[in-house]
């Protein structure tokens, strides 16, 4: 039946001229006050002033309507970098955190990725699968409506796709979202090879036409990083990557720069994720580009590390995407509203500005703007209900407070 929601304070996220994400990427989306939106078969069909909504009960007869009473309405959230599927958080390193060790010095002593993949390496399929499926429910009651899910806490060819498969089957059974798979297997070196090369050429590289041919994955990703992974091996995972049809996004300069900007870009990433440590040129080479630059700032809070330049990404005309980064060791939290609050606060960015870079510029870096990420007939309505809120800058303002709690997931709430 087709569900018109009407009195809606405010309605934020429209995209009503249509245009493509590279020309409003610094610019908000629109909004409009005192708003109705009309949802039919799972896709938004109309929307507009409250006033242009002709209510008489001949033409409304079949249609549900929802009375939002000046409750606001932003598209569902799209997540575009998460380490969902991991298996054991690690509250032990959290506590090692507060009392000063870096990131790098807990990575050092055994903990880090490492400590992740040995314990995942014990789990069973079904296990795993119990584990990520609740870390995804828990997504979707935060307004995470799409979300993209990387592997590399296996670290091993038989754990690497065991987490592949688990992203699968989340793909099967919640079929009324999108998940994106990315197989990160160049995380970290693990113990059992004597190198990095010996670990690229027995277990990454083997495992890239398989899981390409199962249809497993849906990008490649690696660590580019001082004492993980470097420029070359990177060019190596594009071409691969490329050879079997899969596109590329990358971890890069989350602490040191590797030159690996220029070198991605000009292969056609589709996303470059971290960016803590960018240089002018850099900043300027992703502006001058269609790849998407991908902040994570709940990261940065965790680790206590500086934030990624958002607000010069997008002065200078970058496509910019927030993302949770959802992973074990340095942002256990997959709550986009707090993400928005760090954008916001650390990172100056203003409430529309950061609503783009949460919804429409995710939607694009996963290839699903013609889908979702924004309020735009024919697009599928997935929308948050923001009760007891006048505006979108109530949703940053009121950081901690249980914000999220009705959404709606191709026009059925979630619940
Ligand atoms: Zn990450």
């Amino acid at each position: 039946m087709k569900k018109i929601f009407t009195n809606i304070g405010v309605l934020y996220g429209v995209n009503e001229e249509k245009l493509p994400y590279w020309t409003i990427n610094h610019k908000p989306l629109q909004h409009i006050k005192n708003a109705f939106l009309s949802v039919g078969t799972g896709f938004i069909q109309d929307y507009g002033e409250m006033r242009d909504l002709n209510l008489t009960l001949d033409k409304f007869s079949n249609v549900e309507l929802i009375d939002c009473q000046n409750a606001i309405i932003i598209p569902g959230f799209v997540d575009s970098h998460t380490h969902l599927v991991y298996g054991i958080p690690r509250v032990e390193e959290f506590l090692l955190k507060i009392q000063g060790k870096s990131y790098e010095e807990i990575a050092a002593s055994g903990g880090g990725i490492l400590n992740s993949a040995e314990k995942l390496s014990a789990l069973s399929f079904d296990t795993l699968y119990n584990m990520s499926e609740k870390n995804l429910k828990q997504a979707l009651a935060h307004g995470t409506t799409s979300i993209e899910i990387k592997s590399g806490y296996g670290l091993s060819i038989e754990s690497e796709l065991k987490i592949l498969r688990v992203i699968h089957t989340l793909k099967q059974n919640f079929k009324h979202i999108h998940i994106k798979s990315t197989f990160l297997g160049a995380h970290a070196v693990p113990k059992a090879h004597p190198n990095k090369e010996a670990y690229l050429n027995e277990v990454v590289f083997p495992l890239i036409p398989k899981i390409a041919k199962e249809g497993l994955v849906d990008y490649v990703d690696a660590f580019i990083e001082k004492n993980y992974f470097d420029t070359k091996d990177m060019i190596d995972l594009i071409s691969l990557a490329h050879q079997h049809n899969l596109k590329t996004r990358f971890h890069v300069n989350q602490f040191h720069d590797l030159g690996a900007i220029a070198l991605a870009v000009e292969r056609n990433a589709v996303s470059l994720d971290h960016l803590e440590v960018l240089t002018p040129e850099d900043i300027e080479i992703l502006a001058q580009s269609k790849t998407v630059a991908t902040l994570l700032p709940a990261c940065s809070f965790f680790t206590r590390l500086p934030y990624g330049p958002a607000r010069e990404i997008i002065d200078h005309g970058g496509i910019l995407s927030l993302a949770t980064d959802y992973n074990p060791g340095s942002a256990p939290s997959l709550n986009m509203a707090f993400v928005m609050t760090l954008a916001c606060i650390q990172m100056k960015l203003m409430p529309e500005e950061a609503l783009t870079a949460l919804t429409l510029n995710p939607a694009f870096s996963l290839g699903l703007s013609n889908k979702v990420g924004s309020i735009e007939r024919g697009k599928e309505a997935n929308f948050i209900v923001l009760e007891n809120f006048n505006t979108l800058s109530d949703l940053p303002y009121f950081a901690g407070n249980q914000i999220v709690k009705r959404v709606f997931i191709r026009g059925v709430e979630n619940i």
